[in-house]
């Protein structure tokens, strides 16, 4: 269980950010925000793969304009992007976004700064200040030589001073940089100095998979310290990719309910007694649309399998030409190998809608027996793992002189 750090609440729209609300998920529309209908249909794909909370980039005067059209028809709260142009952010709160994310590295003038946060405070919008190392406000820049993490807080600290001077306290911050380490530490520089929300993200992470490493890198690290209140991965990707990493991360680390599917499967070795790759991907293709909030494991055999799976609520363990069905670790039917998938299917919808307690009492009288069965067979013909670990530990002491 991660102990979250303490931080204020805020609400961007519905969505709840801080002080002990669920980690979010947010991502960024692609599309030209002048194109209201497209950009529409992206924001609800991005909802539909578990986006809680959408930017959209503010960037001229058709955006604003769009951005009135937009918002009501929403299906998730809408955070304006804005940067260089404080009337931009005036003109999205005129059209009722729901937060605003400001860039400190190109809105400078301090009046300006304060007479978005004014309007901002009157209508109960949030302001995200985010800070990148790729526009750092260059006074800064030249201060540190380079946009390091100490730079990167200072330039945020700057920034909420100047809101706070005019009241106003419905920030969350972000201090993203490209470089993972770099990043990770500005992050816990700012959360010694403020307990407003953090919203995490790797900036320009690229496509994936380096982007998705980088990016779990980063976000990971700080949310297992309790650090973060919101999270964006920034993929050189379909945005879709971006919620979906987002919302996956955060079922692993437990920070969020499994929404959908968690399929499972062993790595594969020399025991496995099926091609584990290929029924994975066909068992995650058809389970994948059917959208049960099940783990599924896909074992390559059924010496180790059930008993390695046995937290999962379902799985299929192969061997001897045979598919053995376990929930719970325990065999419940085995079909042929070509039918496995299938009865994976099968079982898995009935699981969801009857339960572990039902689907274990109907199973097979005789399918724990003929699991066994198998695996006694494999084991004769493919040596027994303990017993192959023990002559491992023997090898390894004579080659030690023990
Ligand atoms: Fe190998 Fe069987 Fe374990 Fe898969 S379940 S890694 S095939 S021993």
């Amino acid at each position: 269980m991660i102990e979250r750090r303490r931080t204020r609440p805020l609400k961007v729209g519905s969505v709840a950010v801080g002080g002990g609300a669920p980690v979010s998920v947010q991502s960024m529309t692609t599309t030209k925000t002048a194109d209201v209908d497209a950009t529409l249909a992206q924001v609800y794909a991005l909802k539909g793969s578990g986006a809680d909370i959408v930017r959209i980039t503010c960037n001229d005067a058709d955006a604003a304009a769009a951005l009135a059209e937009i918002v009501p028809r929403s299906p998730v709260p809408i955070v304006a992007d804005i940067h260089f142009q404080y009337r931009l952010a005036l003109a999205a709160l005129e059209a009722g976004v729901h937060g605003l994310r400001l860039n400190p590295g190109n809105i400078r003038n301090p009046a300006h700064i304060k007479e978005v946060a004014i309007a901002a405070g009157e209508r109960g919008v949030p302001i995200r200040v985010g800070v990148n190392a790729g526009s750092l406000d260059k006074d800064l820049l030249e201060k540190y030589g380079a946009p390091v993490p100490e730079a990167l807080v200072e330039s945020a600290l700057h920034e909420i001073h100047l809101l706070e001077e005019v009241d106003f306290n419905d920030i969350k911050i972000s201090v993203k940089h490209s470089n993972v380490p770099s990043m990770v530490e500005a992050y816990r520089l700012l959360a010694d100095r403020v307990d407003y929300p953090l919203h995490l993200g790797v900036t320009e992470a690229g496509p994936p998979p380096a982007g998705l490493m980088k990016s779990v890198a980063g976000i990971a690290t700080l949310l297992l310290e309790g650090i973060g209140d919101t999270i964006r991965f920034s993929l050189t990707a379909d945005p879709v990719e971006e919620a979906e990493a987002g919302r996956k991360l955060l079922e692993q680390l437990g920070l969020r309910e499994r929404a959908g599917l968690d399929l499972i499967a062993c790595p594969s070795c020399g025991r496995a007694e099926v091609d584990v790759i290929a029924v994975a991907a066909e068992a995650q293709r058809v389970l994948e649309a059917e959208n049960l909030p099940i783990q599924v494991a896909v074992m390559g055999c059924v010496v180790n399998g059930p008993g390695e799976a046995r937290e999962a609520d379902i799985g299929i363990a192969a061997g001897r030409g045979k598919g053995h069905l376990f929930i719970k670790g325990n065999v419940v039917r085995v079909v042929p190998e070509s039918e496995m998938v299938a009865a994976l299917l099968d079982e898995a919808r009935k699981l969801a809608s009857e339960g572990v307690e039902a689907r274990l009492a109907a199973a097979d009288g005789d399918a724990e027996a003929m699991a066994e069965q198998a695996a006694s067979e494999l084991l004769a013909s493919q040596g027994d793992p303990n017993q192959v670990r023990e002559l491992r530990e023997r090898v390894a002491r004579v080659a030690r002189g023990e």
